[in-house]
C-alpha cells in the first residue's frame, strides 16, 4: 500500500519539474555517444577534455534551473505527503546546487530540508542505491517504509537496488524502465 509508506524520495528533472533537458542535443554538442547516459559519456572522455565538458553541462543545467516549470499535481502531492507526516527528499543526477535552485524556481523549497536534497556529488549517482539508503539512514527509516518516484530507468533501477518501492511516472516510459518499476503511473496526480 503506497499510502502506508512514510519515506518518499523523488527524482527532480522530468518528475517534480516538467522535462526540459534535451540530453541527446547536449551529447551531440559535446561529441558524446548517444547510446550512453550523459554522465557516463562525460566520464568516458579523455581527461584533457573532461573538465571543460563538465563545465559546459553545468552551465546548461544552471540555465535550465531558472526556467523550470512544475509538473502537474506536484504541489498537491507534496502538501498531502508532508501533511500526513511523511519525510520527503530529492535524489537527482543533477548537481545539488542546481537542484536547490530548481526547487526555488518551482516554489517547492519549503517542502524540502536542504540536507534531504542529494545530487550526483553527494552519493553515487542513480541507478546506484547509495543516495536512497543515505536518506533512509538520515530518517531512521527502512526500505519497506520507502518509495522512490521518478521518470527514468535510473530512478526505478535505484529503487530496485535499494529494495524500496519504485514508481515510474511519465507519459512515455521506456520498456527498460517499465520492467524495473513496481508501479507505472501517468503522472503525479495518480500517485496520491
Ligand atoms: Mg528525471
Amino acid at each position: 500500500m503506497l499510502s502506508a509508506r512514510t519515506a518518499w524520495i523523488f527524482d527532480l528533472d522530468g518528475t517534480l519539474a516538467q522535462p526540459q533537458h534535451d540530453f541527446d542535443a547536449m551529447k551531440q554538442q559535446l561529441g558524446l555517444p548517444l547510446d550512453l547516459p550523459l554522465m557516463e559519456g562525460l566520464n568516458g572522455l579523455p581527461a584533457a577534455r573532461r573538465a571543460a565538458a563538465w563545465e559546459t553541462v553545468a552551465a546548461w543545467e544552471h540555465a535550465l534551473a531558472d526556467r523550470a516549470l512544475a509538473a502537474t499535481g506536484v504541489h498537491d502531492l507534496l502538501e498531502a505527503l508532508v501533511g500526513r507526516g511523511c519525510r520527503v527528499g530529492i535524489l537527482t543526477r543533477n548537481r545539488r546546487d542546481v537542484a536547490l535552485r530548481t526547487l526555488d524556481a518551482l516554489g517547492l523549497q519549503a517542502h524540502f530540508a536542504a540536507a534531504d536534497v542529494l545530487g550526483r556529488d553527494e552519493a553515487a549517482p542513480k541507478p546506484a542505491p547509495d543516495g536512497i539508503l543515505r536518506l533512509l539512514r538520515r530518517w531512521n527509516a527502512v526500505p519497506s517504509d520507502a518509495v522512490m518516484v521518478g521518470d527514468s530507468v535510473h530512478d526505478v533501477g535505484a529503487a530496485r537496488a535499494a529494495g524500496v518501492f519504485g514508481v515510474l511516472v511519465g507519459p512515455q516510459p521506456t520498456a527498460e524502465a517499465v520492467a524495473l518499476a513496481d508501479l507505472v503511473l501517468e503522472g503525479l496526480p495518480q500517485v496520491a
